[in-house]
């Protein structure tokens, strides 16, 4: 109830509305109602609701003494993320047995993430470093007004925010990722997982994270991970290994010194592309060999041959054929990319390893399964986009765009109760649809 209490501050901005409207007899009399109900649905052994609603003193114990400490949060996210994928199960989502194949997942067995920064409730002091005689730094802050270094701000503010560097410049603020799963229709989304991103840059290390938790919760269930072009390489071929998952996220935009090292070919429109050598597929016609030289370009495998000057140009590209999956007895999964390799000779059919073979190889960024421009990854890609915005929806329920309370932990679960809020709405979406679809089969059956 107390969560509930906060969820309901939350949507409604004002726990002093909140406890105005509880106070209400007939509201309280509802709420009362539907507690005893999910006490007797979950078998909890708790003693019923007493006469008075929670207030704002209630919650703000439970938050600052339990939840906001490493252990209450780790339970919040313990107890949410079960929960979060039975739902999602319940409205047709996850299902590891669901009518869809690797090569060609569904979006219903797809999850998709994005991070946020959230601004501090108060706008940081200025500090400055000074050394001290022993010739140690310490940090002073810059009195607002007279300009003096003192040891104290003189006023509240935010110990543990970070400069994070997003896509729209650098932000100062509470960094978190999130993680969700979407059914078709308004109110479809199902907000699985979060968490904070510790360092600014950590956002794709946190969101892979994130993904061991719900690996292990949903497992075959996901298919498909839809991230932003924070996702590079290495965090590709972690999810592929770790979880047995295939990702969907944008190339990255390769700095002047990473195309300066890459090999360089002209595309079919002329334009100069960089391309990553993939190897030779052989085949044989007629007992010769015929080779033909395979590059990744932009995510896609690309053939090459020299044109009438010695220039590599790219002849064709292979269309992805299937997908296959292996999983190692360490527990590692292992991809083969199927395509099929035009030749005038007759047209033949490859495997290629998406992995990287050493550190930094730059394999896995740059031949994906799911490239740009590919039917499947247009088809889902379209999902990542109400990741943003959950932040947006999530800091509308902020005030002037900020967060709401002090500190990473407190700030991650305000956004834990946004969570809790968004997805009773995806339950009653689905239980409503459920009794209307009931209703319409009550009324085909009843006469006249
Ligand atoms: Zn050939």
């Amino acid at each position: 109830m107390t969560l509930l209490f906060a969820v309901l501050g939350r949507v409604a901005r004002s726990t002093v509305r909140v406890e105005t409207d509880l106070m209400e007899p007939d509201m309280w009399l509802f709420v009362t109602h539907e507690i005893n109900q999910t006490l007797r649905r979950e078998g909890l052994e708790l003693p019923p609701p007493g006469r008075k609603p929670p207030g704002w003193h209630h919650w703000r114990r439970l938050r600052d003494d339990h939840l906001s400490t490493d252990e209450g949060i780790a339970t919040l996210q313990r107890l949410h993320l079960p929960r979060a994928v039975a739902l999602a199960r319940e409205v047709g989502l996850l299902d590891p047995n669901g009518p869809s194949s690797l090569t060609h997942p569904s979006h219903l067995r797809a999850i998709y993430g994005d991070g946020t920064i959230v601004r501090p409730m108060y706008r940081p002091p200025k500090k400055a470093e000074v050394s001290a005689d022993d010739g140690t730094k310490v940090t002073k802050f810059v009195h607002p007004v007279t300009g003096e270094l003192v040891d104290d701000p003189g006023r509240r503010y935010d110990a543990d925010v970070a400069l994070h560097h997003g896509h729209a410049g650098p932000a100062l603020g509470h960094g978190y990722v999130a993680w969700h799963t979407r059914a078709p229709g308004p109110y479809g989304r199902v907000m699985l997982h979060m968490g904070h991103i510790d360092h600014p840059g950590g956002e794709a290390g946190a969101a892979v994270d994130l993904l061991r938790d719900i690996y292990r919760e949903a497992g075959a269930g996901v298919q498909v991970v839809i991230y932003d072009g924070a996702f590079r390489g290495v965090h590709i071929d972690q999810v592929m290994r770790r979880y047995g998952w295939l990702t969907i996220s944008k190339q990255p935009t390769y700095s002047n010194d990473e195309l300066a090292t890459a090999s360089i070919v002209r595309g079919p429109d002329g334009r100069r592309v960089p391309s990553i050598p993939l190897g030779i597929a052989t085949h044989t016609v007629g007992g010769t060999e015929c080779h033909h030289t395979l590059a990744a370009i932009n995510g896609a495998v690309a053939q090459i041959d020299l044109d009438d000057t010695g220039d590599p140009v790219i002849v064709a590209t292979p269309a992805r054929t299937s997908v296959k999956r292996a999983r190692s007895g360490g527990g590692t999964y292992r991809f083969n990319l199927g395509y099929r390799i035009h030749c005038p000779l007759g047209d033949f059919d490859t495997w290629l390893n998406p992995h990287a073979k050493t550190e930094g190889d730059p394999r896995p960024e740059a031949l994906r399964a799911f490239p740009e421009g590919d039917a499947d990854t247009l088809r889902l890609r379209g999902l990542r986009s109400d990741a943003e915005s959950v932040h947006s929806h999530y800091k509308r329920t902020l005030i002037v765009d900020r967060a709401m309370s002090l500190g990473w932990r407190r700030g991650l679960i305000d956004y834990y109760l946004f969570a809790l809020y968004n997805n009773a709405l995806a339950e009653e979406a689905w239980r409503a649809a459920q009794r209307r679809e009931n209703n319409v089969r009550v009324l085909r059956r009843t006469p006249g």
